[in-house]
């Protein structure tokens, strides 16, 4: 079965070590060239110097990007995909993109007889190192049965959400939380830390109590408390998530006035700390503003 893989991203790179063994054929494009090569070099793969030229022959072409802009780019730009998709093939976007634009690329691909899934994933770099990611899909049940063995060398939890736009949708909201949980135990540890407790004991009691989270439990302790802030998943990619649902809140007619406090914080906190800071150092945000150092 020949795959195409586009964008090795941060977590790109490593869903795609998956599909870099029997019973699949690899073909790989990145942007920057030198990341095909070293991984070419690593794994079972060839690298195309075009995405065209990557998914000519491909039955199954996934993107990971990292908004749906530059999916559009890839299918639309210079030796893009649209016109190079062989009918019968199917795109999976691992991309976490936005519905409306999810839709319109599955319309205008099944006017040329190409299937389209959207399929966002969450679990972070270490899910898709260990090939156990959720992953939420959009679309029909007919064309993911075709995917599900490659969906499946990456995926652990994997879930249908409804028609094309669901899987971004449900991933957006996911997201949001994610934020939300950031900024606002960031903030408590900082009005705690302002009142004299140890940042260290209060995380005890909250992960011991109703007020946890997956930031709290670990995003905090392990890469805020040790001053560690690795880059695994991009502070402006949050950013995206995070006004997406507030896109989607919007559309709807749906008030969440936390949902769109929350995309401020981020938008800021990506002016202010830039294109390449990992999403957990919107704490150091709060604790510039607060005149603390949550360690
Ligand atoms: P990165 O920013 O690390 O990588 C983005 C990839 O897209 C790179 O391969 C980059 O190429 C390529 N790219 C960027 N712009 C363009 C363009 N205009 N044309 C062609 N290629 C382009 O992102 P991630 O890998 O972290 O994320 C990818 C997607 O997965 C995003 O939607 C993100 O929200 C989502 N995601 C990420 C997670 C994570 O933990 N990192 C977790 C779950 C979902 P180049 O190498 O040249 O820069």
């Amino acid at each position: 079965m020949k795959i195409a893989f586009i964008g090795l991203g941060d977590i790109g790179e490593p869903m795609a070590t998956h599909l870099a063994r029997d019973p699949f054929e690899l073909v790989v494009w990145n942007r920057t060239s030198s990341k095909a090569e070293r991984f070419a070099r690593d794994h079972k793969a060839k690298v195309a110097s075009t995405p065209a030229e990557a998914v000519r022959d491909a039955a199954i072409v996934i993107t990971c990007l990292p908004s749906s802009a530059e999916v559009e780019a890839v299918l639309h730009g210079d030796n893009g995909i649209l016109d190079a998709m062989r009918k019968g093939s199917v795109l999976i976007d691992c991309t976490s993109g936005d519905p409306p634009t999810s839709r319109s690329i599955a319309a205008e691909l099944g006017g040329r007889g190409v299937e389209f899934i959207d399929a966002p994933v969450s679990g972070g770099t270490t899910a898709a190192k260990a090939g156990t990611l959720t992953v939420m899909w959009g679309g029909e049940a007919t064309v993911f049965e075709r995917v599900r063995p490659v969906i499946e060398a990456f995926g652990k939890k994997i879930v249908h959400a409804g028609p094309v736009g669901s899987g971004d949708a449900l991933k957006a909201v996911n997201n949001a939380l994610l934020a939300v949980h950031i900024i606002s135990t960031a903030e408590g540890l900082a009005i705690l830390a302002k009142a004299g407790v140890d940042p260290k004991v209060a995380l005890d009691v909250i992960n011991a109590s109703s007020g946890r989270s997956n930031s709290s439990e670990n995003l905090i302790p392990q890469r805020v408390l040790t001053r560690a802030f690795p880059r695994t998943f991009r502070l402006a990619l949050l950013e995206k998530d995070i006004a997406i649902a507030a896109v989607m809140a919007e559309d709807l007619h749906a008030r969440t006035p936390v949902i769109s406090l929350t995309a401020e914080r981020f938008h800021e906190a990506r002016e202010k700390l830039g294109e390449s800071a990992d999403h957990v150092e919107a704490v150091k945000m709060v604790e510039e503003e607060n005149g603390v150092e949550l360690k």
